[in-house]
């Protein structure tokens, strides 16, 4: 696999896009870091890296679903720094894999297929010996996470006063929010369907005690759930900006920010940082044909 390159990171202008709300939009592309590694997955795992080695774990072990970036990232950077890597996956073992834990496994990663039911409880089967295995939770959720993710925000200039990024866990969210306590204001896009839980989840990673700009309205019908509005809005964006996005996560943060700048959400005079958190090897379990990119 390809190496990661965080000095590709660049921020992309919108220009003209929404001038005439009298807004500046601008893309933080933390997606160019690597091909298949979320920009943010990255972040969020660096201080459990480091965790992992300091303790001298043999490796580490994690969960998530059959289309997890954060399985896939996981995967690559144990691999990278000489680390096992272990998985709980969500659901049954199906008879094609996606995509994603076909990748995860062609790095060395031991995939453990557990039942919903199962999953929920969070333990680690039987079967695996973890003692020497770090746990990481599910998406990278914790202090670690959010301290790596905090470490985005040397790639944010201090010119904007608005950004917005999408929200699984919102690990990333509150890393961003320690980082610069209460500049910019930061608004995150809920892509899961009435994660009523996700405020306190971020309030608990949190340092400082900040306004928490959330919304819940841009899910789709729910985690990995997409319609055609969604597809046609993702790709005419494409089409106007030359910036792919993926339906999971970034689509759906486009479309928001799209919506919430014409809804008058944002000031005039605003400048609006978009954090494109990358997530683009999920669109491999779309059919064929859906996107134009
Ligand atoms: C995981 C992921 C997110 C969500 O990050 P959280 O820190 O869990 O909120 C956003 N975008 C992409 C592309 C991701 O893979």
């Amino acid at each position: 696999m390809e190496t990661l390159r965080p000095e590709n990171i660049r921020i992309d202008s919108l220009k003209n896009l929404y001038q005439q709300y009298g807004i500046t939009t601008d893309v933080l592309r933390l997606d160019l870091i690597h091909p298949v590694i979320s920009g943010n997955k990255w972040f969020k795992l660096k201080f459990y890296l480091e965790k992992a080695k300091k303790e001298g774990r043999e490796g580490m072990i994690t969960f998530g679903g059959a289309y997890s970036n954060h399985i896939i990232a996981t995967a690559w950077a144990c691999r990278e720094a000489g680390l096992s890597a272990t998985a709980i996956i969500r659901g049954e073992m199906p008879d094609v894999p996606s995509q994603t834990l076909a990748n995860a496994k062609a790095s060395g990663m031991q995939l453990h297929y557990v039942s919903r039911a199962v999953y929920k409880t969070g333990q680690i089967p039987d079967e695996i010996d973890a003692r020497d295995l770090l746990i990481v939770p599910e998406g990278g959720y914790g202090k670690e996470g959010a301290a790596g993710a905090a470490t985005i925000s040397a790639f944010i200039p201090a010119s904007y006063n608005q950004v917005i990024l999408a929200a699984g866990t919102g690990t990333t969210l509150a890393g961003l929010m320690n980082a610069r306590s209460g500049r910019p204001r930061c608004t995150g896009i809920s892509v899961l369907k009435n994660n009523l839980s996700l405020k306190k989840e971020i309030k608990d990673l949190m340092t400082h005690n900040d306004e928490l700009s959330l919304r819940h309205e841009f899910h789709f019908g729910g985690y990995a759930k997409y319609d055609k509005a969604l597809i046609r809005f993702m790709n005419d964006w494409y089409d106007v900006t030359g910036i792919p996005t993926d339906f999971v996560y970034t689509g759906k943060l486009a479309f928001a920010m799209d919506s919430l700048i014409r809804g008058g959400y944002f000031k005039k005079g605003d400048r609006v940082l978009m954090i494109h958190s990358g997530g683009l090897q999920g669109n491999t379990s779309l059919p064929k044909g859906t996107l134009i990119f």
